[in-house]
């Protein structure tokens, strides 16, 4: 069987090197990115659940390890957590060693199967339904050697911003907002403040909030086109991240790599928390109050190894709610409608 892998991100690479050491035919292609990063969306931060999927290729996740922490800094409130930064771009390199990175797009009519790992463009499978696309914007900058190592988040209108520690004082800074921009909003929180000198590197991009059953289809219905990652809503709405659910979900592709059925049905339920922010993030946008039942859901967030009560959780979201309902959430001030 030849197979063509398009996008080169954290799914289509850990696709790549799997199905090269399972002996099949493969071609890995993406498009050119000009940022000085070299990938994009360019995410640092991961817990130890990346370990076992990295070492079932042959890789020590302490390599590509930052910084870890123990604590996050959520407003003005410290937190238990289990979180490390990782050099991902040095990862993703490694991931695709020995393999050439074939520039653009496969012509589908050349390959038995065609793999989605495009992300967020989603640019094989059939588009979804009811999308759900939120704007990110980053940067990645030198700060004060006086800050704390401590990855600290804000929220803002309609989402968060977050300041989280790399390596030799540089940190990676960014903001997503459902409502508005989020470069205006970046600008506003303080983080840039800390900055010891120019930006290194920025980008802007989208985050998929659907979760994987709202991403349907995951296979194309002549069974050619398989998505993984992103393209398929494996990201968790909420909070964001998507590297290790990116893995995740290549592993379930291989395990049900003949059955498209079975793998559809695998997918949303090896995230149920992914389903549970997707249902409470709705609620928020459509400027409700979230039931008992949404937060109660929420309050099993120990992914992270970030232990919220559900007092915490109210908390946030009320100040999440409050600014949504103060804002609006079809229109912001600027006049710009919500990116679906
Ligand atoms: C601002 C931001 C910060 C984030 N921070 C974190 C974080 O700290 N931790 C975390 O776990 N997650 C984070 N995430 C989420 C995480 O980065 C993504 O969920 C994850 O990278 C998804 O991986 P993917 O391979 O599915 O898609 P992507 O990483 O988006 O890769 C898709 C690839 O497909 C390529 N492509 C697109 N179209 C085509 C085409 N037509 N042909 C060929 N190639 C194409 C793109 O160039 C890209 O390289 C963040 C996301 C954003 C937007």
């Amino acid at each position: 069987m030849k197979i063509a892998i398009a996008g080169a991100g954290a799914a289509g690479s850990y696709c790549a090197r799997r199905l090269l050491a399972g002996g099949y035919d493969i071609d890995l292609y993406d498009l050119p990115h000009k940022n000085v990063c070299g990938i994009a969306p360019c995410a640092w931060m991961t817990t130890a659940d990346i370990a076992p999927l990295l070492a079932g290729v042959g890789l020590d996740y302490q390599d590509y390890v930052l910084r870890s922490f123990s604590t996050v800094r959520f407003e003005d409130c410290d937190l238990p957590a289990v979180l490390m930064t990782i050099d991902k771009p040095r990862l993703l390199s490694d991931l695709r060693r020995g393999m050439a990175v074939l520039d653009g797009s496969p012509d589908l009519s050349r390959y038995d199967r065609v793999i989605d790992a495009t992300g967020t463009a989603r640019a094989f499978l059939p588009p979804i339904a009811d999308d759900h696309l939120c704007r990110c914007v980053q940067v990645r900058m030198p700060v004060l050697p006086s800050l704390p190592p401590v990855p600290s988040v804000r929220y803002v209108t309609g989402g968060y911003a977050w300041s989280f520690p790399l390596e030799g004082g540089l940190r990676h800074v960014g903001c997503l907002s459902h409502l508005t921009d989020p470069a205006d909003l970046l600008k506003g929180c303080g983080f840039l403040e800390d900055a010891a000198g120019p930006v290194i590197c920025g980008c802007r991009s989208l985050l998929r909030v659907t979760a994987p059953s709202g991403a349907l289809p995951c296979v194309s219905s002549d069974r050619k086109i398989w998505g993984i990652g992103e393209a398929i809503g494996c990201v968790y709405p909420i909070v964001g991240d998507g590297i290790v659910p990116a893995f995740e979900s290549v592993r379930l592709l291989l395990d049900h790599l003949e059955d498209p059925e079975a793998y559809t049905a695998a997918v949303p339920a090896a995230f149920p928390q992914m389903e549970a922010e997707r249902d409470l993030l709705l609620t928020l946008k459509a400027g409700k109050i979230p039931g008992s039942g949404q937060l109660l859901r929420m309050r099993d967030q120990t992914r992270l190894g970030i232990r919220i009560g559900v007092a915490e959780v109210a908390r946030v979201l009320a100040g999440v709610l409050a600014r949504t309902q103060e804002h609006g959430y079809t229109k912001d001030r600027a006049g710009h409608g919500p990116v679906h």
